[in-house]
């Protein structure tokens, strides 16, 4: 059993670790680390842990299940801690857009026009603009989360005519088994093609504890970074 004490110094070297990385990484593709925003993925870890992020420092948050995140969301609001910006990053049904619409700020797994349709209609409801990252498969294999390459257009093109939804960019996983170097060096031409369709949608969020470096030598401008930061997630019960 750890007491407050010792996880906020354990958070705390987590969180000098990921931001040398980062420096180092920026140092290296010749980058400013004032381009890139670290989301701290949350996921798993208890809503004490992320007012302990709030006070240190970390203004972005990251969650991919929808009935954690809420729950989440409302004990921070709870705690006071309500200036943080909160990230939904996991694969989202249709069915769930409306409870997302409430509380996230930017949605980075919008990849098919039903969903753009259900959250466009849920952000309106909530009377909210949500901030939408068009989530792309970089091996074609879709089954988990992202359009292909080629239906980029088609899913961002709804959220650009969606008034309650703002497209930002585009949001990519490293696919397993392969050099991220080479799967994220797409990105900067994926999000030149959505630069087309919205001035403001030039982010790229990708990039996670095991690939950072890579994200950030291919433009990536939007880390999200769980384990290297909060330590090895419990296993899924
Ligand atoms: C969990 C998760 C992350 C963070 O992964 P780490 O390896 O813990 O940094 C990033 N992106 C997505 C989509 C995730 O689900």
């Amino acid at each position: 059993m750890t007491t407050n004490g010792d996880r906020r110094a354990e958070v705390e070297a987590g969180l000098a670790r990921v931001r040398e990385r980062v420096e180092a990484g920026c140092a290296a593709a010749g980058r400013s680390p004032s381009e890139i925003c670290l989301v701290v993925v949350t996921k798993t870890h208890p809503a004490s842990d992320v007012v302990l992020l709030a006070d240190l420092g970390v203004t972005d948050v990251g969650e991919n299940r929808d009935q954690e995140a809420s729950g989440k969301h409302a004990e921070c609001v709870g705690a006071g801690v309500t200036g943080l910006r909160w990230h939904f990053i996991g694969q989202l049904q249709t069915n769930k857009a409306r409870s997302v619409a409430r509380y996230a700020d930017v949605v980075h797994s919008v990849d098919r026009p039903h969903l753009v349709a259900a959250l466009s209609k849920a952000a309106h409801q909530a009377g909210r603009e949500v901030e939408c990252l068009v989530q792309v498969s970089l091996d074609g294999d879709t089954s988990r989360g992202g359009c292909l390459l080629d239906d980029l257009e088609e899913v961002a093109s709804g959220v650009v005519a969606a008034d309650a939804l703002v497209l930002r960019g585009v949001m990519a996983v490293a696919p397993l088994g392969v050099d991220p170097y080479r799967a994220f060096a797409v990105l900067p031409s994926l999000r030149d093609r959505l630069l087309t369709l919205d001035p403001r949608a030039g982010l790229v969020s990708a990039g996670m504890s095991g690939d950072l470096e890579a994200a950030i030598a291919c433009g990536a401008t939007h880390l999200r970074v769980g384990s290297a930061v909060l330590g090895a997630r419990p296993p899924l019960g």
